[in-house]
C-alpha cells in the first residue's frame, strides 16, 4: 500500500448491515469506529429487504431470549427527536387441525417468555383476518401473540447511523474490502476507497463473511446464504387489511401482513441456497407465495405490485457468530443473524460490544443462560 495515505482507527467493522451498524455504534462511545460498507448506501443487501416484524414463531430458545431480550429496548420511547424503532402489532400463529398439538407447544413457549397471548378456533381466528378459509382443510385454530412488534428497520438503521456519528465513528460508503493482511499487528485493509488500518477488525459482511474470513487468513465457519422471497399486492378496496395481525403458519406455507393501508405482503418462507449475491426473486417462489395465497385465503392476486429477495445467513447451527476467531488475532466475528438479525439486534450489539471489547457480558445474560461460549466461532473454527 506504499505512497498512499492509511486512515488509522481503532476498530474497522465491514459491512453496514443492522449487524455492523448496532455494534458500530455501541463500540464507538469507547473508540474511533470505522464502518466500511462496499454498496453506496448503508442496509443495501439482506437489512434493506427485511419484512421488519419481531415475532417468537421462529428460532429455538437462544434466538428467542435474544429476541425477548432486544424487543423492550426496541418498543421503548424513542429519546428526543427520533423515530420509535417498533410499535405493538399482534401475530397470528395458525394451525390445522392436525397441528393443533404444535399449536399447543407454541402456546407453551409464548406463555414461558411472558408474551400476553390466547388460543383462538374458528370464528374468532376469521373474525381478525375475514379473508382466511376456516375448516377441515384450512384453519383450525390460532395462537394470537401482542407482544410482537412491527418495526421500522429504517429508524433503526438511521438511528446506530447517527449514534455512530455523534460518537465520533464514520461510515464509509463505496468501500468494498478488496484484501486484508495482518502486519506489525495491525490488520491492513485494502478498499475500493483507499487503504485503512487497526488492531480490531469486525467481520459483519453477513453473506459475505466467510469471504472475508478467507481474505484475512480465518478459517471460514460455513455460512450458508439462503433467499427468501416477498411479494406486495393491492387489496380489494372493500377490505379493510391495515388492521390485519401478522399472519404465519405453522410450519411450511407463507407469512401475510399488512403494507399501508391497501396492500399486503406476502412470503413463502422459501430458503433456496444461494451464493452470496444480490439476490432477486425466482418466478417459481413467486408462483408458489400466489399459489399459498390464493389456496388458504378468498384472496385473489390479479397483480403484484412489486417482489423482491434477500439473503438470510445462517451458521451451521442456526445460531449467531459473536466472538473472536481462534485462529487470527483481531478478528472479531459478528455475523449469522440468519432471518432475526432485526429482532435480537439490541442483545447481539450489546454482547458484541462486551466480548470485542476483552469485558464481561453483562450479567443479565447470564441470568437468561445466554453465555458467550454458545456464540463462539470456536464452536465450529479450532484454534491452530
Ligand atoms: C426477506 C427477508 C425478510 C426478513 N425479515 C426479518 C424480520 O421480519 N425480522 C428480523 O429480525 N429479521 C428479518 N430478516 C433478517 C434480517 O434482515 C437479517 O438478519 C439482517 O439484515 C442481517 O444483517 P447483516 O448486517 O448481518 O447483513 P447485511 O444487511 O447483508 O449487511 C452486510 C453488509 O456487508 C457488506 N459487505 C459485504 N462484503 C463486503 C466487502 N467486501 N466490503 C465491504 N462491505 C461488504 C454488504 O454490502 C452489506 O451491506 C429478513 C431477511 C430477509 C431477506
Amino acid at each position: 500500500m506504499g505512497g498512499v495515505e492509511i486512515t488509522t482507527a481503532d476498530v474497522l467493522v465491514i459491512g453496514a448491515g443492522i449487524a455492523g451498524l448496532s455494534l458500530g455504534a455501541r463500540l464507538a462511545s469507547e473508540a474511533n469506529v470505522v464502518v466500511l460498507e462496499a454498496e453506496s448506501a448503508p442496509g443495501y443487501h439482506a437489512s434493506g429487504r427485511s419484512v421488519a416484524f419481531a415475532h417468537f414463531g421462529l428460532g429455538e430458545r437462544i434466538v428467542r431470549t435474544l429476541t425477548a431480550m432486544s424487543i423492550e429496548e426496541l418498543a421503548a420511547d424513542p429519546p428526543d427527536d427520533r423515530a420509535r424503532y417498533a410499535r405493538p402489532h399482534p401475530a397470528l400463529h395458525i394451525a390445522r387441525t392436525d397441528q393443533l398439538e404444535a399449536l399447543d407447544a407454541l402456546r407453551q413457549v409464548h406463555h414461558d417468555f411472558g408474551c400476553d397471548c390466547e388460543l383462538l378456533l374458528g370464528d374468532a381466528v376469521q373474525s381478525l383476518v375475514p379473508a382466511l378459509k376456516i375448516g377441515s382443510d384450512h384453519v383450525h385454530g390460532a395462537l394470537l401473540d401482542h407482544r410482537a412488534l412491527k418495526l421500522d428497520t429504517d429508524a433503526m438503521l438511521q438511528g446506530h447511523f447517527r449514534d455512530l456519528r455523534e460518537r465520533g465513528g464514520e461510515v464509509i460508503c463505496s468501500a468494498r474490502v478488496q484484501a486484508i493482511r495482518r502486519l506489525g499487528g495491525h490488520w491492513q485493509v485494502e478498499t475500493s476507497a483507499g487503504p485503512y488500518t487497526s488492531p480490531l477488525l469486525v467481520n459483519a459482511a453477513g453473506a459475505w463473511a466467510d469471504e472475508i474470513a478467507r481474505m484475512a487468513g480465518a478459517k471460514p465457519i460455513g455460512i450458508d446464504p439462503r433467499r427468501r422471497t416477498v411479494i406486495a399486492f393491492e387489496t380489494p378496496s372493500d377490505l379493510a387489511t391495515a388492521n390485519w395481525p401478522f399472519v404465519k403458519t405453522l410450519g411450511e406455507g407463507f407469512y401475510l401482513l399488512p403494507e399501508g393501508s391497501s396492500q399486503l405482503l406476502a412470503s413463502p418462507q422459501d430458503e433456496g441456497k444461494s451464493e452470496p449475491c444480490d439476490a432477486a426473486p425466482e418466478e417459481i417462489d413467486i408462483a408458489k407465495i400466489a399459489h399459498r395465497i390464493e389456496a388458504a385465503t378468498e384472496l385473489k392476486i390479479a397483480r403484484i405490485a412489486h417482489s423482491w429477495a434477500g439473503l438470510r445467513s445462517f451458521a451451521p447451527d442456526e445460531l449467531p457468530v459473536v466472538g473472536f476467531a481462534p485462529d487470527a488475532p483481531g478478528f472479531f466475528w459478528f455475523a449469522g443473524q440468519g432471518g432475526y438479525g432485526f429482532q435480537t439486534s439490541s442483545a447481539l450489539a450489546e454482547i458484541g460490544e462486551a466480548l470485542a471489547l476483552h469485558q464481561n457480558c453483562p450479567q443479565r445474560f447470564a441470568e437468561r443462560g445466554l453465555s458467550p461460549a454458545l456464540f463462539a466461532p470456536d464452536r465450529f473454527v479450532s484454534a491452530i
